[in-house]
């Protein structure tokens, strides 16, 4: 018998009220099956309510530039110190090829983020170099849409400069980026910040440059890293940052909004052994994560209205599945994706359009190819 409490939250969500940070807290507690299957059930019917049945995907390709960073996240297996094994920093020109190949096999996005390399600079300054990467790809391919550089970079170049972040983000803004990546937010918790990435920006940080950054008119977007040592309250504090913001934006008639909410679960295979031991396993719990997926669409409301599972981390039989638990949207085809794969992820790192697709069909959904603003690629 499912509980009047849980019931309660429930019908509250489905007629359209902002859940409670404890209402959320309890909802990611539930341990019983038929409670379990009752959230998921009402995420996928706000899901159906909000943006209908159609699936979305993007055809994009990620750059990571460099994987040199100055920094030494608990949970990261992708940076490098100069003159490690494996490190590596792409020059102009593979950067150009890269994205060459990218629009031949009909990208409409290019994905951009890299270490914090201190090396990265023109005439010892950082923005510059920077700008000559967007004007890199926007030089020959103007049409491509630029999501780059998340919080963390905006910050970097800011305090390497010694430049506001309104500077830094107009400067990219005007060379060419269309929109930021919300990676670096991992869980808006400062608590848990200080145990798995102490060196990077904090949650306030990451707030003021993602608030910045919209009311310049550049869309965001917006990720949770889970599953590692992070509690429910804390998921709950994460995803109540996002909603106050984003109500904050659109109350406010910001240009710019969050277009969407991912969520990453922590794959620790070749992670640093110090985390790893931690959280005690290398692959994400797909329970775990489903259930999670559920909350997050039930707690975001009316708010954020796109939801992306990682297929990257769950495979694409998981990323199927969370379609059935809130999500809209697969996510794009990356073309080679780094970061996770170096941390062992068994997703892989290219996935076809046919692909996506078909794991579309299978479920009984339609799919479309979207922009990474989310309207549709005309053909
Ligand atoms: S997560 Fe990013 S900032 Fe942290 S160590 Fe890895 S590359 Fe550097």
């Amino acid at each position: 018998m499912l509980t009047k409490t849980l019931e309660s939250i429930l019908d509250d969500a489905l007629a359209g009220k902002d859940i409670t940070s404890e209402d959320g807290v309890f909802l990611l507690k539930e341990t019983h099956p038929e409670a379990i299957a009752a959230i998921r059930e009402t995420g996928d019917r706000l899901r159906q309510r909000q943006v209908g049945e159609t699936v979305t995907y993007v055809v994009n390709r990620n750059i990571n530039f460099t994987n040199i960073c100055e920094q030494h996240c608990n949970f990261c297996a992708f940076r490098r110190d100069v003159g490690d094994e494996g490190a590596y920093w792409l020059d102009w020109e593979q950067i150009l090829e890269k994205t060459t190949d990218a629009v031949k096999r009909g990208a409409t996005e290019i994905c951009m983020q890299g270490g914090l390399n201190l090396e990265a600079k023109i005439e010892g300054k950082s923005l510059p170099y920077y700008l000559r990467l967007v004007e890199t790809i926007k030089s020959e391919f103007p049409q491509i849409h630029l999501h780059a550089f998340s919080p963390q970079e905006v910050q970097f170049i800011a305090r390497e400069d010694n430049l506001s972040y309104a500077t830094v983000i107009e400067a990219l803004q005007a060379a060419g980026v269309n929109s930021l990546p919300g990676t670096a937010a991992e869980i808006l918790c400062d608590r848990i910040r200080r145990i798995i990435c102490p060196e990077k920006i904090d949650t306030k940080t990451w707030l003021e440059i993602v608030e910045t950054a919209q009311k310049l008119g550049m869309y965001t977007t917006s990720t949770m890293l889970s599953g590692h040592i992070e509690k429910p309250e804390q998921q709950i504090i994460h995803l109540e940052h996002l909603r106050n913001l984003q109500q904050k934006a659109i109350n406010n008639n910001y240009p710019a909004k969050f277009t969407e909410f991912v969520l990453l679960p922590f794959v620790g295979q070749f992670a640093p052994p110090n985390l790893r031991r931690r959280v005690g396993r290398d692959q994400p719990n797909l329970e775990a994560t489903l259930q999670l997926t559920a909350v997050a669409r039930i707690y975001l409301g009316n708010w954020i209205i796109n939801h992306q599972p990682s297929w990257v981390k769950l495979g694409l039989k998981g990323e199927q599945e969370a379609l059935k638990w809130g999500c809209n949207d697969l996510g794009g085809t990356l073309m080679e994706e780094h970061i996770t794969t170096m941390a062992g992820a068994k997703g892989g790192t290219n996935m076809t359009v046919e692909s996506l697709q078909q794991a579309i069909i299978a479920g009984d959904r339609p799919y479309r190819e979207r922009t990474t603003l989310y309207s549709s690629v005309c053909s």
